[in-house]
């Protein structure tokens, strides 16, 4: 029977950082069908994406030889491009070719112009030991800090604030604490959408009693469960908070017993809010002075309560002043380290929170230890036997910026999609096209590989062995349940490969060997074993002991600062960078949709996905498509300083006037076309949910 499963592979889902368990049904070496397991963060649910979004590694577009670029065939977007066709641009290699090619480029540069001028874009969709030898790579072989991912566009800011204030870039608690809350506050952040089956928790703690309070510009879902929805003005974040701590401090509702174990400077915290009272910051959010009190008094007085956060709150030229105030709220009404209570972003890709731990970032080796420190690279360069830059490396957007000015002259891309994921992709693909030399790893000829010299065609991730970390720091293993197809070749290999054509002596036989050498240099994986992970599936970090659970609530005695306390950080309004005005009169935000997934290079090749979700469209509240007299349906076009779309136009109920929703996954109307490159001072992220806008009848 074809529709009956020969075997069962059981492993985690590779869209978002819920980190769904999941069990793959496989018949003659391909999925028939998924099903959800019962793992910590699902108790056996899936959203749409885990569900239907696993045919994508057999795509007919599927990378299964590698690729080198024809001689004379200038590089850029090709605008025939068709998925179908992919050699056009690139002939067929053998792997011994492709590797010496992409080697043989990047060695050239390194030694006519020092490592300066190589860098490396890693993957939040890879696994955690992929991400390891990677960034290893880019340290002991470019030989610089130059090696970034996509945390960059995401988390930076919110990390960078954990950082500062509390000295941990994780979450304080586990999404399914929730469950134990007595409020809840979601903000910037839409959850039905990006993290689906978290949702189901939030609606559940909803109905047992839970005080949901939603603060976003956009309406979403989960307002029909919430106790109380604040819909504010778009860039006015750190108003409205600042309004939320003046109300605490003036009416007393915080917890002076915390405060004064736990942490230090609230007495400068407290004269810095004294100005920002909700009348006074009222006007600009967009909201009354009363509903801020209520907002304030209700999330102060619960006895636990949580704040969850997402790229609403990130992705700001202010998102680390946004993450700064909802720490400073949390310290000080004492919702941090007892079950219920806690601070938690809510990590995007399967992934994220792996790869930044396993060191994909330029200024912090693995567990986020600072490459400027010289002890942390003292212990890094025994491990590895080599020597350390001890300069922090280029960010995502200083990467591509270094390139325009002639400093970086080739990359290595594994499993990123800048030429669609960067703001001001016109920039971005220029300089994508100005690179001297440039080696993508990947799936498919996603719009970054159309620049490439060299194609190395990867595995998916249900091909391969490897460990995952989620949003709630659970550490769980992926299993390989089905073959490669064609020459395809498991990440690691390549990683290794071109380790070695940099002259370094890598000999790993299998993941597990590399996660052994990430136990060595990273503290946080402690007692989770390779074999741990196969036994149990998902251990959560820190974790005390080989036979203990891992702790799902971090920080009830001290915080892993040097004093052990945690910090009020203040903070100023700002606007957005670009505010609106005359003739850009309208704010543009964008996103993910629940059907596809970033840039869309897995979900668009995913049948039943990308017949749900087949178009691009933008949203906008029924007022302002009868303001521009369009129908659902009509073509808008959309305009910034920096570009101009035109895609289909959707009514959304749940947006405000003055606004425009595009999401980030159609190639053929790209969003960051428009989006504004300006980035936060702190965490280097672009400011992806705020751009003034013209909108038109197309
Ligand atoms: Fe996958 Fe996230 Fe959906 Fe779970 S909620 S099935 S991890 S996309």
């Amino acid at each position: 029977d074809s529709h009956v499963a020969d075997r069962q592979v059981d492993s985690v889902c590779p869209y978002c950082g819920v980190g769904c368990q999941l069990t793959y049904h496989i018949k003659d070496d391909e999925i028939l069908f998924v099903e959800g397991r019962d793992g910590p963060s699902n108790h056996n649910r899936l959203c749409v994406k885990g569900r239907f979004g696993f045919d994508y590694p057999r795509h007919a577009a599927r990378l299964t030889t590698p690729l080198i670029r024809r001689a004379g065939v200038a590089k850029g977007l090709d605008p025939d491009f068709d998925p179908a066709q992919p050699l056009s641009h690139f002939r067929e290699a053998s792997w011994e070719e492709a590797l010496d090619a992409a080697a043989g480029g990047l060695t050239a540069l390194k030694a006519e112009r020092g490592p300066a001028a190589l860098a490396g874009f890693g993957s939040a969709k890879c696994s955690n030991e992929e991400a390891w030898l990677f960034q290893k790579l880019v340290r002991t072989g470019f030989g610089s800090n130059n090696v970034d991912h996509c945390t960059r566009l995401c988390h930076a800011s919110s990390v960078a604030a954990l950082m500062e204030c509390i000295g941990s870039g994780a979450v304080t608690a586990s999404f399914m604490q929730a469950e134990q809350a007595d409020v809840v506050i979601l903000t910037g952040c839409n959850p039905t959408v990006n993290h689906p089956v978290a949702a189901t928790f939030f609606k559940q703690a909803a109905k047992r009693g839970t005080k949901l309070i939603v603060i976003d510009p956009r309406g979403q879902a989960l307002g029909a469960y919430a106790h109380q929805t604040l819909r504010f003005t778009p860039g006015s974040d750190v108003s409205l908070f600042n309004a939320m701590l003046n109300v605490i401090v003036s009416e007393g509702l915080y917890d002076q017993s915390y405060i004064d174990a736990h942490t230090e400077g609230f007495e400068a915290l407290k004269a810095h809010v004294a100005e920002m009272t909700p009348e006074a910051m009222a006007p600009a959010c967009g909201v009354s002075a009363e509903e801020i009190r209520q907002v304030a008094r209700e999330y102060a007085t619960a006895e636990r309560a949580m704040i969850f956060w997402g790229m609403g709150i990130s992705q700001h030229t202010h998102g680390t002043d946004n993450a700064r105030c909802l720490i400073s709220l949390a310290l000080a009404c004492g919702h941090t380290g007892r079950p219920g209570t806690g601070l938690h972003p809510l990590r995007g890709q399967n992934n994220v929170q792996g790869a930044s731990d396993a060191g994909l970032i330029p200024m912090v080796m693995p567990d986020y230890q600072p490459v400027s420190d010289a002890q942390v690279r003292s212990a890094f360069e025994e491990l590895w036997n080599t020597e350390l830059d001890p300069e922090p490396g280029l960010t995502v957007v200083e990467i591509m910026d270094a390139v325009h000015a002639g400093t970086i002259r080739g990359m290595y891309i594994q499993g990123e999609n800048p030429a669609m994921s960067d703001p001001d992709l016109d920039h971005a693909r220029a300089a994508l096209a100005k690179l001297e030399h440039l080696v993508v790893q990947d799936l498919f000829v996603t719009e970054t590989a159309q620049f490439a010299d060299v194609i190395l065609p990867a595995s998916a991730w249900p091909e391969k062995d490897g460990s995952v970390t989620n949003t709630n720091r659970q550490v769980q293993m992926g299993r390989a349940a089905m073959p490669l197809p064609g020459d395809a070749k498991p990440d690691w290999w390549i990683i290794q490969e071109i380790a070695r054509r940099f002259g370094l002596a890598w000999d790993y036989g299998h993941p597990r060997e590399v996660f052994a050498e990430m136990q060595r240099g990273m503290p946080s994986l402690d007692h989770i074993s390779w074999e741990r992970l196969e036994r149990e599936d998902s251990v959560t970090y820190p974790c005390p002991a080989d036979d203990a659970p891992g702790a799902d609530v971090v920080f009830s005695d001290a915080f892993p600062t040097a004093s052990g306390r945690a910090r009020f950080s203040p903070t100023v309004p700002l606007p957005p960078d670009e505010p609106i005005d005359g003739d850009y009169p309208t704010v543009l935000t964008t996103g993910r949709q629940l059907e596809h997934w970033h840039t869309g290079s897995m979900t668009r090749r995913a049948k039943v996905l990308d017949d749900l979700e087949p178009e691009a469209v933008a949203s906008l509240s029924p007022g302002e498509l009868r303001r521009l007299g369009l129908q659902p349906g009509d073509a808008l076009t959309i305009t910034t300083r920096r570009g101009s779309i035109t895609l289909g136009a959707r009514a959304d109920m749940l947006m405000p006037d003055g606004m425009v929703f595009v999401p980030f996954c159609y190639a053929e109307a790209a969003a960051n076309v428009l989006t504004n490159p300006a980035l936060d001072p702190y965490g280097k992220i672009p400011e992806f949910k705020y751009a003034a806008c013209r909108l038109t009848a197309a």
